[in-house]
């Protein structure tokens, strides 16, 4: 793998290419983004390809919190909105969209009113709405800060999709936007509410492999050769950061964290973009990181946008080993333990996960239940993927104070 080092010509031409980018934000994706500025603006966007609309909308249930959508995208509509149906406490209140027919469609097939269905210009309009209680910003990842700061000034609780936002910076923001309204703000990690991982963190916990050696997880995909960063925000920097490590790596991340237990003290890394690729002009390809944790457990995380598609977590302990495959898919996971103990997991359905979560928020919301996936969890793996890419750009390990920040 080549470095992320790039001549100084290219970061002029990079840096002409984004005209909102600093020289040094070209050098260095990802962190660097917000404090550049530059922010990027909400726009509509057509219908997915594939969506489903139900055929009826369903009834709220007496006392369920109401949500308002905010963005109207493949994840929105073809995974999380039609999830709803199956939650206990949560309904769709409102929809917020950038694209008047969509915001129609969508409205009319959900049973949303009128007069709760906003553009992106009328967001802030959603602070005198009261069958709103909490706002769902599935946007690309670089609106999510100012998205969920302004939720907060309008008196809302925030359920914000992952990555919490593209620097540790705009997390603290969001996290003080939170505290001042007094409202809740949870990161839609969904795992947490999956049943193969919940088992596989209770497993770890009882130590079903021994002691962890290794872990290994790979989050790879390949992004079609002919998407460019002005149609596809997962590769535009400001809309994406580094790119694949916040977007699919974070899995990873958060598995190499959550079946350790433990925090790493130390990350090495490298980071490749290849040149001559439309796809790579503003976002890495590649990254792979290796972090050390203090009881001596090496985990190993590989994340790229052009490679053959693969999810899995692997721990390799002294007297067994996890092997999950796929390990943080929407559905389909499977599980097995070899070793010591041996056996297969069918631990029903997956896709619970989505009602799971929204549930989770809303029972935050009504009896004050704590919050399995604060926006500090968000801060965190924000900060640990700055340190990602701080390893890779100096070539050398990068030391870290156990809450993730990089040391001095
Ligand atoms: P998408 O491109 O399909 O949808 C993005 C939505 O944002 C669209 O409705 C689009 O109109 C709107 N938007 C507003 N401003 C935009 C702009 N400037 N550029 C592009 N779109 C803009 O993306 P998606 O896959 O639905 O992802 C949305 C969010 O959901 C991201 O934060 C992503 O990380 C997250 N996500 C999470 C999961 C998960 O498993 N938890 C899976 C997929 C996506």
């Amino acid at each position: 793998m080549t470095g992320i080092n790039i001549s100084r010509r290219r970061l002029i031409e990079l840096g002409r290419a984004t005209a909102s980018f600093t020289l040094a934000a070209a050098a260095i994706p990802g962190p660097v983004l917000a404090q550049t500025g530059g922010r990027p603006g909400a726009r509509g966007r057509p219908m997915p390809a594939n969506v489903s609309l139900p055929s009826r909308p369903t009834r709220p249930r007496p006392g369920s919190v109401g949500y308002a959508i905010v963005g109207l995208g493949d994840y929105a509509l073809k995974q999380m909105m039609p999830r709803f149906d199956r939650s206990q406490r949560s309904h769709i209140a409102a929809l917020v969209s950038g694209n008047p027919e969509k915001l129609a469609r969508v409205g009319d097939a959900y049973g949303v009113p009128e007069d709760a269905r906003y553009s992106y210009e009328q967001y802030d309009r959603i602070a005198a709405d009261r069958r709103i209680e909490a706002v769902y910003i599935v946007l690309p990842t670089g609106l999510h800060a100012d998205f969920a700061v302004r939720a907060f000034a309008a008196g809302k609780h925030v359920l914000c999709e992952k990555p919490m936002a593209l620097t540790s910076a705009d997390c603290e923001r969001m996290i003080a936007a939170a505290r001042r309204a007094d409202r809740k703000l949870m990161i839609a990690y969904r795992v947490h509410f999956e049943p193969h991982n919940i088992e596989a963190m209770a497993l770890m916990q009882r130590r079903a492999v021994g002691n962890i050696r290794f872990v290994r997880t790979e989050q790879l995909s390949r992004t079609d050769p002919s998407s460019t960063p002005s149609e596809n925000w997962r590769i535009s920097r400001t809309l994406a950061g580094g790119g694949p490590l916040e977007d699919y790596g974070i899995y990873g991340l958060q598995s190499a964290l959550y079946l350790t237990g433990e925090m790493p003290e130390s990350i090495t890394a490298t980071a490749f973009r290849p040149a001559n690729d439309p796809r790579f002009t503003e976002v890495f390809a590649s990254v792979a990181s290796q972090l050390r944790f203090p009881s001596g457990a090496v985990a190993q995380l590989a994340t790229s946008y052009d490679a053959h598609g693969s999810n899995i977590a692997h721990v390799l302990g002294d007297t067994g080993a996890l092997i999950m495959d796929p390990a943080t898919s929407y559905e389909g996971h499977e599980m097995r333990l070899e070793g010591r103990e041996r056996r297969s997991f069918s631990l029903g359905d997956p896709t619970v996960q989505f009602a799971g979560q929204l549930d989770h928020l809303s029972d935050a919301i009504r009896d004050g239940a704590a919050i399995r996936t604060p926006g500090e969890m968000g801060l965190r793996d924000v900060r640990l993927m700055e340190a990602i890419y701080a390893a890779a750009e100096s070539g050398r390990a990068v030391r870290l104070d156990p809450d993730g920040q990089m040391r001095r």
